[in-house]
């Protein structure tokens, strides 16, 4: 075989690329479920809705993929990719999270995350070896500008956040 990093790995088969891109969507929808959480726990009750609709939207966008997965070859496809790094595609980085951070915000973090999925499967487009691995990764590549344009249309509708938003009149206190 000759050598190449993990990372390089580019997937074959159009079963290899659907559980790919499976395992990226399913990632995103958990990442955006843990976010929503998050932010209900500071009772940031409008963010965390934010982040659970996007968390409904990937799910949704698993389970269509999911639908057009079957058989064995599959599943033994999926085997190969599980933990592969690249289902942190589409999922968003810690330290943007603030407690108080505005539906703005987190709009802004999920527009860095579904324009990195939408490179990421141009990319895998552009490094099809087949004709079935490229028509399906321009699809999730389509559907992922989808996203995009749905989060632009709901930044467009927020005003941009004043700067002393991180200001907490009633800060957390801790005792010791
Ligand atoms: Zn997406």
């Amino acid at each position: 075989m000759s050598g190449g990093a993990e990372k390089d790995r580019v997937p074959r088969t159009i079963d290899e690329f659907m559980a790919l891109a499976l395992a990226m969507e399913t990632a995103a929808a958990e990442r955006y479920a843990d976010l929503a959480d998050t932010m209900q726990a500071h009772n940031n009750t409008d963010t965390a809705e934010l982040f659970r609709r996007m968390a409904t939207i990937e799910l949704r966008h698993a389970r269509e993929i999911q639908s057009q997965i079957g058989g064995a070859d599959a599943v033994a496809a999926a085997r190969r990719w599980e933990g592969v790094d690249a289902a942190a595609a589409e999922s968003a980085p810690n330290e943007d999270l603030h407690y108080l951070m505005l539906p703005w915000h987190a709009l802004r973090i999920a527009l860095a995350n579904e324009r990195r999925a939408e490179r990421f499967f141009a990319q895998l487009a552009e490094q099809a070896t087949s004709d079935a691995v490229r028509e399906a990764a321009l699809r999730l590549c389509a559907e992922e500008r989808e996203h995009v344009r749905l989060i632009e249309a709901w930044l467009a509708r927020l005003p941009a956040p004043h700067s002393d938003w991180a200001e907490d009149p009633d800060p957390p206190r801790y005792t010791d």
